[in-house]
């Protein structure tokens, strides 16, 4: 028994000694794996949400597609992996911002605006408002419906 503890020890010691070189490596900074639209706009911004929703549905994921964009870059996709990860709350807009916070190394969003294909869930909105997304926009035109609200609707 003591010999098991000893030797998982020593495993979540490499495996915690892995994972903070790995951290190290990841460094935030610049995005250069999301190509960026040619000429930044709303329309381009728009237009790559229902790219990512295009991608889901490619996936046979639900077709919900969002992005964060931040001084007119984007850094952070969210197409649509309910169904391909299995899980519930992985809707777009919840992995677009998982992906601009790990991208940007910082969970505040603070400036970040999102683009979604449909007007966010009460769950999506609520996760924008405690990332500090500045504002969400939706849809084909995309809608300005202001900076997100907690319990929103
Ligand atoms: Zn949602």
């Amino acid at each position: 028994m003591v010999r098991l503890a000893v030797a998982c020890a020593g495993t979540w010691a490499a495996a915690l000694a892995s994972r903070s070189s790995a951290s190290v490596q990841a460094a935030p900074g610049p995005t250069p794996d999301i190509p960026q639209p040619q000429t930044p706009s709303h329309e381009a911004f728009i237009e790559r949400a229902f790219e990512m929703r295009r991608r889901a549905v490619g996936a046979g994921d639900q077709s919900y597609g969002a992005i964060i964009v931040k001084e007119n870059r984007v850094v952070g996709l969210g197409p649509s992996r309910v169904v391909t990860n299995g899980d519930p709350t992985a809707h777009a807009e919840m992995e677009a911002i998982r992906d601009a916070a790990r991208r940007l190394g910082s969970r505040d969003l603070s400036g970040c605006v999102m683009y979604s294909t449909s007007r966010p869930c009460r769950m999506c909105e609520a996760a924008a408002y405690w990332a500090n997304v500045s504002r969400l926009h939706h849809g084909q035109s995309g809608t300005d419906a202001g900076p997100p609200r907690y319990g929103g609707c």
